[in-house]
């Protein structure tokens, strides 16, 4: 008999594209692994223990509070937090967190902080925007940036960019062009600083622009964005359920909420306890979303409930308690599922909420 809802976190799969990853790279290029969002909804504790043992140079969360988590689980590597917010700033100093300062805003917050807790120097990264006007310094700050961090208690351990558009080939000139801006960077603000610009689709497209440290996320929980880099990794996640209970449904009976599914012939329709409040979106329903009993595809019937779904097993051999795969095996990847949604894998593994239970194997 299988267990309930879990889903399962692989390591030995997590350990396979962390090594993928590093032998697109230098030696002595640093790896970021990105754990904001619970580790794109696995396990941040456990991912960042286990890659902090593997090698991992920085960790990189989006909030001070997902920092915290990981000190507290006693994580000693360096954290980049990506997205501070300015009443957290003594929060993060407390937790030897390093901010990426993306403003003069944050910046003179941060030294404001650091005046009051009389710190003399403290590490952060600085960001610039290239492109994607999201978070950043403007390139044209360089220079007056330069000229005050020379009596600020800030020192600059790094200088970061975020790129828009890594994994399309369409945007191949423009990304060149943020990557042009990037290197106007260097000059201003010398060697010693860790200049990082990529995310995965980024290591694998862009070899030319690794520089000191790369920032990886998707890529180590085993989706590309593109077909030929996906097949190098494995998922990491597999988001499992059960059978709870096998109906047969008579022609012109209906199947879930509002009568979302009618048969038009004698169907047989499997119940399984996961639905939107999971995080399998009511997109999914009505046969846009398909799951995997005993190596075959089944489509969900009907409306995505808060608490389940219901497939079609009329053609499929299965009993009730038997396993049942939502995405994560060789079948049915999260890119693929997420795809018939018109939405990505990371939506889709951000998404699984905190009530299923996350399943450490080893
Ligand atoms: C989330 C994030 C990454 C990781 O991107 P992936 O595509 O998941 O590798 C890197 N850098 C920044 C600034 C991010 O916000």
């Amino acid at each position: 008999m299988a267990e309930g809802t879990r889903f399962e976190i692989h390591l030995p799969a997590l350990r396979h594209n962390f090594q993928q990853i590093k032998k697109q790279l230098q030696n002595d290029t640093k790896i970021l692994v990105v754990l904001k969002a619970f580790a794109y909804g696995s396990d941040a504790t456990a991912i960042g223990r286990f890659l902090e043992k593997e090698g991992a140079d920085y960790l990189g969360v989006a909030y001070v509070r997902e920092g915290i988590a990981l000190r507290n689980a006693g994580i000693q590597i360096p954290i980049l937090v990506l997205h501070p917010q300015i009443h957290e700033l003594s929060n993060l100093i407390a937790h030897q967190l390093e901010p990426c300062v993306y403003s003069w805003r944050i910046l003179h917050a941060l030294e404001k902080v650091l005046a009051v807790q009389k710190t003399k120097t403290y590490p952060i990264h600085l960001k610039f925007n290239t492109g994607l006007h999201r978070l950043g310094f403007s390139i044209d700050d360089r220079h007056t940036l330069l000229q005050h961090l020379k009596s600020s208690s800030a020192h600059v351990q790094g200088v970061l960019s975020h790129l828009a558009a890594t994994e399309d080939p369409a945007e191949r000139t423009f990304t060149l062009g943020q990557l042009e801006q990037f290197d106007l960077l260097k000059p201003v603000f010398g060697d010693h600083p860790i200049y990082h610009v990529l995310n995965t689709s980024g290591v694998f497209n862009y070899p030319e622009a690794h520089h000191d440290m790369v920032r990886c996320g998707i890529g180590l929980y085993g989706y590309g964005n593109q077909k030929e880099v996906s097949e190098l990794l494995h998922p990491v996640g597999i988001l499992k359920t059960v059978i709870s209970q096998i109906h047969e449904v008579k022609v012109g009976d209906a199947v879930g909420y509002n009568r979302g599914f009618v048969a038009d012939k004698p169907t047989r329709s499997a119940t399984l306890p996961i639905g939107h409040a999971d995080g399998i979106g009511r997109l999914y329903g009505k046969g846009k979303g398909a799951v995997v009993i005993h190596g075959h595809k089944v489509p969900i019937l009907g409306n995505v409930c808060m608490d389940m779904i219901m497939v079609d097993v009329t053609n499929i051999d299965c009993q009730e308690g038997d396993e049942v795969i939502l995405f994560g095996d060789t079948q049915t990847s999260a890119e693929e599922v997420a795809e018939h949604a018109q939405t990505i894998s990371y939506e889709l593994l951000t998404a699984i909420s905190q009530r299923v239970p996350r399943v450490i194997v080893s």
